[in-house]
């Protein structure tokens, strides 16, 4: 996969959408897998009753964006295929397409993602995914997990999201639901978490995560020197204040990150105890901190995984597309009409 303007018909190009945090980010795939056209705009926010549908609106813009970009390229003659589309949505997302939960998107909660985005794009096929289900997808095919045939993806992003492959096939369970292991408790006494429970896996190993055991840090009286970037107040230490320290040489900062890294690779063994993958894939911005992380995370993980010395090697690589792998996965899964 390629970024850029490359030459294509608009035949067998699909679109892939997925719906983040921050931003809903789109790619449109040509059918050699070669990103064609990008489109970005920001998440929507707001209450209940407004966000899905603004949500909706913003999936339709970028669809109509790249549309455009795409009928640029194209002959003037050419008529415009009904390009399918993929959307990737955080959260539990069950199989008909509806948001049942989504700690991290309380104002979602009940979102109809088939109905809201199908009615503001009539007469194009759009199939509506979990996103961590489509960025395993991604990188399965086409990334990091090429040519693995059980694959555990973490994405850390403000929380943790999780996609499965086993036997080569992506797992949904029973209800749509399998890969939440952001809310494995590692602590059933630590920090409150979005769900309602304690201690989940990704109050300590996501962003959100970080950001808590950077404060702490900074309020001990450590990450003196990030406490002043981020303007003395050590309430103010934000996570990426502390990535971007710990990658410029800071100690403290360090120190930080290989913290978070712990908490992955604890996790990374719990989960390599249940399912047993020959691969763990880490997306999501956090991975953006660096090689620190993924060492610290690595090392925790050959430490605690159960007969680690006596089983074959299982590798921690980070993800090759990034921020792209939900939506490149998205436009994967619209091109082959689903998971599999
Ligand atoms: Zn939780």
């Amino acid at each position: 996969v390629s970024s850029g303007a490359v030459p294509h018909d608009g035949a067998g190009v699909t679109y892939g959408i997925d719906i983040g945090g921050t931003k809903v980010l789109g790619v449109a795939l040509g059918p050699s897998d070669a990103i064609v056209a990008e489109v970005r705009l920001p998440t929507p926010t707001g209450t209940r009753e407004i966000v899905g549908s603004h949500v909706a609106d913003a999936v339709a813009q970028v669809v109509v964006e790249l549309d455009g970009a795409l009928a640029e390229d194209r002959m003037a003659d050419a008529p415009a295929p009904p390009v399918p589309i993929g959307v990737g949505a955080p959260g539990m997302v069950d199989r008909g397409g509806r948001l049942c939960f989504a700690p991290n998107l309380p104002q979602a909660h009940g979102v109809d993602w088939t109905a809201l985005v199908g009615d503001r794009l009539p007469g194009r096929a759009v199939l509506i995914e979990n996103d961590a289900n489509l960025a395993v997808l991604a990188e399965h095919r086409l990334g990091a997990a090429q040519g693995r045939r059980h694959v555990v993806m973490v994405t850390l992003g403000t929380g943790i999201g999780g996609g499965l492959v086993l036997d080569d096939r992506v797992q949904v369970g029973s209800a749509g639901f399998a890969g939440e292991i952001g809310h494995m408790v590692v602590d059933p006494n630590g920090p409150p978490c979005p769900c309602g429970r304690r201690g989940c896996w990704e109050r300590f190993a996501s962003g959100a995560g970080l950001g808590v055991l950077a404060r702490e840090a900074a309020l001990a009286g450590r990450l003196n020197a990030v406490v002043r970037m981020a303007g003395g107040d050590p309430e103010s230490v934000r996570g990426e204040d502390v990535s971007a320290a710990a990658a410029a040489g800071d100690p403290e900062a360090q120190r930080v990150i290989e913290q978070v890294g712990w908490w992955i690779g604890f996790g990374l063994a719990n989960l390599a105890a249940v399912l047993d993958p020959d691969c763990f894939v880490l997306g999501g911005g956090v991975v953006q901190a660096g090689s620190l992380l993924i060492d610290a995370a690595r090392a925790t993980f050959a430490e605690l995984l159960e007969g680690g010395d006596r089983r074959p090697p299982v590798t921690v690589e980070p993800a090759t597309f990034g921020e792209r792998s939900g939506a490149i996965g998205a436009a994967l899964a619209a091109r082959q009409g689903g998971l599999s």
